[in-house]
Order: structure tokens, then sequence, then C-alpha cells
């Protein structure tokens, strides 16, 4: 089948090339994200692929349909950059890469984590500059500290693990509650708790319509007084402005990062030589005690390995009319989830 990768980079190409080895599609790769001034580029294609900074509209979608696009494949797990109903108006079936390695953006999570905590940063480069001070560089235990997972699913899950063995309480918050969570040594708690008694709070929910900016003054306002905020999910999970005036309180004691709410201006660029015009970005970057990655969290050798091998198969299936393991449901009426 022809396919139309967006948004592709070096290791797009290195590991789609190796999947596709024995299935032989006519994989052509754009370094541009999809959206109106690309969209030209996928006539042609009975698959369009795309990650999740590339806007999936309905006006998108309409037009990738007259250009013959008949199946939308996310290298991602996250799907609210989709219009699903659209997508079905336009008869595109729309897959993704349901699972892949959890451990990964788990991992990245308590690198964040651990970053903060012990100021790895400034330790860092303090040492390169012959700085061998350690004023300023405490960190605290976390043996011992109650760190809150909010979603409980496969992701937070194998971060619960983590934390586990570290000798943390952990305690877990989930709108569908999984035994799993308790097994592995975590409980769940209400949000009040989990305000009044956390040290860390880690966000691993999906961003759906529900629980924009679940991270705001008022939650933030709950939270025990020099606590921790880690977001590997999705940026739209945290109101910046508040986080902000939150950190120049010293209310939260510091926050890691890899998603960010504006981030598909900015993230997998190199916008080292232009001037960054988003003001709440770089007055983030300005905290000594904040940590911002640009969304790699999921950027293991193993992850890459299984989100192309599982795209690769979904073209398959879908070329030999087989069902779609990685299909996206359309909901009858809520919009899209993550
Ligand atoms: P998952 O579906 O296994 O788990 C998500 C869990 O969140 C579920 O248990 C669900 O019930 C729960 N949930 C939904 N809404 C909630 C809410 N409002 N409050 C609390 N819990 C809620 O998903 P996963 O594989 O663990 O992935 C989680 C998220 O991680 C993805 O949706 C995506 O946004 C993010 N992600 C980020 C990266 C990255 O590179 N930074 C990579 C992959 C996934």
């Amino acid at each position: 089948m022809k396919v139309a990768v967006f948004s592709a980079v070096r290791y797009d190409r290195e590991f789609l090339d190796a999947a596709n080895a024995a299935s032989g599609h006519q994989l052509d790769f754009f370094d541009v994200p999809l959206g109106a001034q690309s969209l030209a580029l996928a006539a042609g294609h009975e698959v369009v692929c795309i990650l999740p900074n590339d806007a999936a509209d309905a006006d998108t979608l309409a037009a990738l349909a007259a250009g013959g696009c008949r199946l939308l494949a996310l290298r991602s797990t996250g799907f609210n950059n989709v219009d699903l109903q659209a997508a079905a108006r336009a008869a595109i079936k729309v897959v993704r890469v349901s699972a892949y390695s959890p451990y990964s953006v788990a991992e990245h999570a308590v690198a964040l984590l651990l970053a903060l905590d012990r100021k790895i940063p400034r330790a860092y480069n303090r040492v390169r500059d012959g700085n061998f001070s350690l004023d300023g560089l405490m960190g605290f235990d976390l043996h011992g500290k109650t760190v809150a997972v909010v979603g409980t699913g496969r992701i937070g899950r194998a971060f619960a693990r983590i934390m586990v063995g570290f000798g943390c309480e952990v305690i877990g918050y989930d709108t569908h509650p999984v035994p799993d969570f308790e097994t592995l040594g975590g409980r769940y708690a209400a949000l009040a708790e989990i305000g009044a008694r956390a040290d860390v709070v880690s966000l691993h929910c999906p961003l759906t319509p529900d629980n924009h900016h679940i991270i705001n003054a008022e939650s933030l306002g709950r939270l025990k007084r020099g606590a921790l905020l880690i977001n590997t999910s999705r940026g739209g999970l945290v109101d910046t402005e508040a986080v902000i005036a939150a950190l120049k309180s010293g209310h939260l004691g510091g926050l890691g990062i890899d998603v960010y709410e504006q981030e598909a201006a900015l993230f997998f660029h190199d916008l080292s030589g232009t001037i960054i015009t988003d003001d709440l970005f770089e007055r983030l970057l300005t905290f000594p005690n904040v940590i911002v990655t640009g969304h790699q969290a999921f950027f293991t050798r193993e992850a890459i390995t299984t989100i192309c091998a599982t795209t690769i198969a979904s073209i398959d299936d879908f070329e030999a009319g087989n069902p779609l393991a990685n299909e996206i449901p359309i909901p009858p009426t809520v919009p899209t989830g993550v």
C-alpha cells in the first residue's frame, strides 16, 4: 500500500523501513507535520501515518478522504488529536498503537522525579564548571514518602511498581480502579487525601474533555506545600499559568514535565537558532526547580521497535481485509479520549 508518513525524522525512517522489510509497502516520508500546508503531500496515499502533534480535524480528514486515504495510522497511544466522528463520516478507519512499552514512559517519569529531587541538572553543570559546592543541592529521600499516581493504567501501574520498590507509600486515583494496582502494593485514595498527603503527584491519565486542566489553581491549592508534580501524560491536563503562580509562591515544590499544552509549536523541532515567543514556556524555564523534556518519554529502542512493528502490522491487516486489532472505536456521542 502507499503510505504517507508525516512528521518523519531519521529514526522513523530507520525503524519503519526495518519493520516494513517483509511487507513491502511504499513508505513516503515527509518531515513536515500533517496540516493545511502539507495536505497535498498525502494525495494518492491510501494510508496516512501521523504523530500526536499532527492535527487530524474534520477539514483535514475530509481532504484526506478526497485524496484517497482510507486508513489513518497513529504512531502513538493517545488519539486526542483525531476527530473520530469526522473520520467515520469520511470513511477513514483509525488505528493506533494501543500498547508499546509502558516502561519507557514510567521510567522517564522516575528520571524526571529523581533529577528534580536530587537537582541533577544543576549538579552536572556545577561539576563541569569546577564548582563542587553542595550548597542548594540538598534533596530528600524518596523512601518513606507518599507518591500519588493519577491514572493507574499500564503506565501508571509501571510507575507505581517502581515507586513501591523505592519504599514509597503509593496511593492512586482512577475513574476506573483496577485490582492490579492494589496487588502491586498501591492503595486507592480520594482526591482530598492525595492533596493532603502526597509528596509527589505523577499524572498518567489520558487527556479527555472531562479532565482538561485537572491541575489548576484550586487543585494546586489543595496540594501539600512543597509537593512535586510530574507530568508525562498530556500537557492539557495542567493549567500552566496556575502552575507558574504556585511555583512563584513556593507552594509547589517543583515541576517535571515531558509534555506541555502548547507543545505542538515547539517540540520535535530544532528551534535553537530562533526566538521562542511562548512566554509561559520561557517563564517555566527560568525556575531552578523545573525540568522540561520535549515529549521524549516514549523514546526507547524497545518502544520505537514495537510502535513501528504494530503500525506495519495494522497496515498489513487493513490490506488483507483482516480485523484491525488496534482500531479505535468511534464513540457514539462523546468525542475523543486519549
Ligand atoms: P491506559 O489506558 O492504560 O491508562 C489510563 C488510565 O487513566 C486508565 O486506568 C483510566 O481509567 C484512567 N483515567 C482516565 N481518565 C481519568 C481521570 N480523569 N482521572 C484519573 N484517571 C483517569 O493508558 P496508558 O498506556 O497508561 O497511557 C496513559 C497516558 O500516557 C496516555 O493517554 C498518553 O496521554 C500518555 N503517554 C505519554 C507518552 C509520552 O511520551 N510522554 C507516551 C505514551 C503515552
